[in-house]
């Protein structure tokens, strides 16, 4: 099956609230290469190859979504790199973009496997990548990924760099980790051209930590970082949850996505398809329909109609929320399954 050039004769995806749904957030694996410790446990438990859907399956479901209007992809996981052939559907969907309504295929890794894949990444038709990253010490990033080199990340930007890849950082915030280097990561990214968003964390998933210890809010960061810089409100948007401003010393742009003190839901414009191919239709909510059953009995109709039925059910929005004790609205999965 193909993504066809003439749309016209399909429905566009479109919730109950009247949100049209034209960005997909597609994981292609649960998998990783590190252990952050506020994404997963030590000792995560990852789900056997034989529920994972195939490249082949991902790509069908790709062109359905693409045939209903969707204009952004976005590849994330666990970590993308690491599924075996992911470049070959990165490769593929690629070649959809411009003679479909697709306009965007992005990635969002953590950049251990940038080294050996930016290249056949830019070629493949991948403009952008989010680059999450919430250290420049090395020690710390070892703590903060239990396994993780941080020579591997700057060798996988570099790659980037080179490859003509235009980067954004991400970085969670987080109360008792990266707190203080805040300022610097700014600072760091914008001098190597990259923007950088700021994340709440989010109650996703079993950790070894207590989320409360964690959360920091982007509020106070905002007033931190107002003490050292300038920062001008900027309207422009990249089709997701992220506010930006612009940091007039540096002139780079800082987005601030803050799920749990500034709710987006109202213009969400997205679902989530874990590799498994069940379809989220919110990251904070366990709504959800089975495209994986839908594809393997019942084929493209099945899809179709599973679709419509994720628009009737797609929730107003999610229910993350700081009390004074406890983070609320947590959800069971693991940010790594869901895709971030
Ligand atoms: N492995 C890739 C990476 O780290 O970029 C892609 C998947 S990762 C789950 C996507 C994003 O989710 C990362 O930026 C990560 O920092 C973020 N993330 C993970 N757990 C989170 C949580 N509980 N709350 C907020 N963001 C989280
Ligand atoms: Fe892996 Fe990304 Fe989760 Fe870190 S945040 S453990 S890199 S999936």
């Amino acid at each position: 099956m193909s993504a066809h050039d003439d749309t016209s004769g399909q429905t566009p995806l479109i919730d109950g609230f009247g949100r049209t749904i034209s960005y997909l957030r597609l994981s292609v694996t649960d998998r990783c290469d590190l252990r952050c410790t506020y994404c997963m446990s030590a000792r995560p438990t990852f789900l056997p190859k034989s529920e994972v859907l195939t490249l082949e399956e991902l790509e069908t479901l790709c062109a359905i979504f693409i045939e209903r209007g969707v204009t952004k992809i976005r590849i994330t996981g666990g970590e993308p790199l690491v599924r075996r052939d992911v470049v070959k559907l990165i490769e593929h969907i690629g070649q959809w973009r411009h003679v479909t309504p697709l306009r965007e295929l992005t990635l969002t890794t953590n950049a251990t496997q940038l080294d050996r894949y930016a290249d056949q990444l830019a070629a493949s038709g991948v403009e952008r990548i989010n680059v999450s990253l919430d250290t420049l010490d090395a020690d710390h990033f070892r703590r903060l990924t239990r396994i993780g080199e941080i020579d591997t990340v700057m060798r996988g930007l570099d790659a980037a760099d080179k490859a003509g890849l235009k980067v954004k950082i991400n970085t969670v915030a987080l109360a008792n980790g990266n707190a203080r280097e805040i300022p610097d990561l700014v600072a760091w990214a914008h001098g190597r051209g990259y923007d950088l968003s700021l994340i709440e964390i989010m109650p996703m998933g079993e950790v070894d930590e207590a989320r409360p210890d964690q959360f920091l809010s982007l509020q106070s960061v905002r007033q931190t970082l107002e003490e050292r810089w300038t920062l001008t409100d900027v309207s422009d948007s990249t089709g997701g949850p992220a506010r930006y401003v612009r940091v007039e010393e540096t002139g780079g742009r800082l987005g601030f996505i803050s799920p749990l003190t500034q709710n987006f839901c109202e213009g969400c414009n997205r679902v989530r398809l874990t590799c498994t191919g069940q379809l989220y239709l919110c990251l904070g909510q366990l709504d959800r329909v089975d495209l994986r059953a839908a594809l393997r009995d019942g084929g493209r109709l099945a899809v179709e109609r599973a679709l419509d039925e994720a628009m009737q059910i797609k929730p107003r929005a999610h229910d993350f929320a700081i009390g004074t004790d406890r983070v609320a609205g947590h959800v069971p999965r693991d940010m790594a399954h869901t895709g971030g």
